[in-house]
Formats: structure tokens, C-alpha cells, sequence
């Protein structure tokens, strides 16, 4: 056997560390759960879709729980059911249109604050207790690269992932000196299956438009990787903030299409 153990096979087997991941039910999420789990981690799916957790914790040999992150009574319930948690991947979250602020619509940027910013409250606020408790807990935040710098149309979108990153370093400041870590990740561009259609309101040409002639955007797997990697450093490693974007996109404006 070649590399060495990480830090979850390192721990004694009857110890299974228990990763609590957001919006397992598709992309990134799902991608995520599977590699924690074959980290040695038990994995806590929450999402609103039911069927798709389910059919993925029987495959991870996890546990599914149906979760909306935005439900401030629900994610309480959750935390109180949850035995354990020493990692918790804030992932759920997503795009609503892509119109100029001129033409800005409120609910479309309520909801995305809703889930990409009350989300991450809601559940590092209710798990923090039982992270800390572990004695060496790690709260992950997927913002995205939109959090880091603005483009026309991503107004609403740059403006929540940017709360998300400023939750991710406040919260490593207030925690310092206490046993959790706090690392984001800001993927680029990724082409998941929902994240473009979904934004787009179900318009498949303009979800395909987002990837049109780029020859390799980064798949779930690449970021799930890459969370994975994060996660699983010597507990004395705190990887801060990992931008990880497709070689053919230099910045959130420099994308190369063929
Ligand atoms: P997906 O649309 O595939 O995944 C979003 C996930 O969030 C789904 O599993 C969805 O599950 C879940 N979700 C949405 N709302 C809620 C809610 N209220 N409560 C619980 N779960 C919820 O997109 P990706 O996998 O691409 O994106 C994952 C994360 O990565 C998001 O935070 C996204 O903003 C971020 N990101 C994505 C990029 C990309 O290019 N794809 C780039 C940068 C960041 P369900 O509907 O079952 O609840």
C-alpha cells in the first residue's frame, strides 16, 4: 500500500467520523458525498430530495435526512437528531437569473440569500456545538469564485457568495482557539448537470451557453476532490480558501472557447 493514511483512516474503526453534507442530492453534493465516504467517513446527506439521498446513502452506505437549510426550525430538528458531526460541508446553495441589477428581481435575491447565506447560518449555527464537542471539527463553505470578484448578470448570485465568503472568514476569526477549522472553496466554472439549468429557469440553450466551446470545464468530481483533499489534511492544516477554476478559465472574464 502506497500514500499515506489520511486523518479518518488514522482514528480507531469503532471512532467512524461522521461528514454532514448540504445539497447531496446532485452535483457537487452528491460528487462529495461519495468521496468522504470512501475517505472512511460515515456521510449525512441533507437535501430537500428525498428519493435522490436515499438512493445515494444505500450506494455510500451513508444516511440520508431531508432537509430544507433554509427552514431555521428544521435545521434546530436535524442538529438534535444528528449523534455526531466532525465535518459539515455547507453546500447547498445555487443561481437565480442572471438579469442586470437594473432589472434585478427581489425574490429571485431573497432566495439566493436565503439558501446561500441563512443556509450556511442556519446549519454551522446548529452543528458548531457538536463540532466542537469532537474535539477536532472541520465547517466547509462552497462559495464560489462569483463571491470573489463581480461580472454583468451575476449581481444577485456575487452579491450572496460574497456573504458567503465573508461568514467563512469571520467565523475562522471567532473561532480561533477552538478545535474546528474553516475552509472555503470557490469553484469556477463547473458543469454540473442542474447548477446552469436551474439558474436559467429550466432554458437548456441558455444552460448550454455557459459551457459553449469551453473544452474542459471542472466536473463535481474535480471539486469534490478537491473538498475531500481539504478535509482531510493533518488536523493542524487549515486550508483557508482554494479557488479552483478549469485551465481555460484565467478569470471569472477570461474564458477560453474554441
Ligand atoms: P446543483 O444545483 O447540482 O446542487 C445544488 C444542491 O443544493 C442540490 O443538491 C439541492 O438539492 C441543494 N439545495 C438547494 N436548495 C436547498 C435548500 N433550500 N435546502 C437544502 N438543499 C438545497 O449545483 P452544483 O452542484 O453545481 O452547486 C453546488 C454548490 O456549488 C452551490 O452552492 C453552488 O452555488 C456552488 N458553485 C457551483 C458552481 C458551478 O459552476 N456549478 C461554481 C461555483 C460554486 P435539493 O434541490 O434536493 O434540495
Amino acid at each position: 500500500m502506497t500514500g499515506a493514511a489520511t486523518d479518518a483512516q488514522r482514528r480507531p474503526a469503532a471512532v467512524q467520523r461522521t461528514a454532514v453534507v448540504t445539497g447531496a442530492s446532485s452535483g457537487i453534493g452528491a460528487a462529495t458525498a461519495r468521496s468522504l465516504a470512501g475517505e472512511g467517513y460515515h456521510v449525512v446527506l441533507a437535501a430537500r430530495r428525498t428519493d435522490r439521498i436515499e438512493e445515494l446513502a444505500d450506494e455510500i452506505g451513508g444516511t440520508a435526512y431531508t432537509l430544507d437549510v433554509t427552514d431555521e426550525a428544521a435545521v434546530a430538528e436535524f442538529a438534535g437528531w444528528l449523534d455526531r458531526a466532525d465535518v459539515l460541508v455547507n453546500n447547498a446553495g445555487g443561481a437565480l437569473g442572471s438579469e442586470p441589477v437594473a432589472d434585478g428581481d427581489s425574490d429571485e435575491w431573497r432566495r439566493m440569500y436565503e439558501v446561500n447565506v441563512l443556509g450556511v447560518l442556519h446549519v454551522t449555527r446548529a452543528l458548531l456545538p457538536k463540532l466542537t464537542a469532537g474535539g477536532d471539527g472541520t465547517v466547509l463553505i462552497v462559495s464560489s469564485t462569483a463571491g470573489l470578484a463581480t461580472y454583468e448578470g451575476g449581481g444577485g448570485y456575487a452579491a450572496a457568495k460574497s456573504a458567503a465568503h465573508a461568514i467563512a472568514g469571520t467565523l475562522r476569526l471567532e473561532l480561533c482557539g477552538a478545535p474546528v477549522r474553516v475552509i472555503e472553496i470557490a469553484p469556477g466554472m463547473v458543469r454540473t448537470a442542474e447548477f446552469a439549468l436551474n439558474r436559467f429557469h429550466g432554458d437548456h440553450a441558455a444552460a448550454s451557453r455557459v459551457y459553449a466551446g469551453v473544452a474542459e470545464p471542472l466536473t463535481a468530481d474535480d471539486i469534490a476532490d478537491t473538498i475531500a483533499w481539504s478535509v482531510t489534511r493533518p488536523s493542524h492544516v487549515n486550508i483557508d480558501l482554494l479557488v479552483v477554476r478549469p485551465r481555460a478559465q484565467a478569470a471569472q472574464h477570461k474564458v477560453h472557447r474554441t
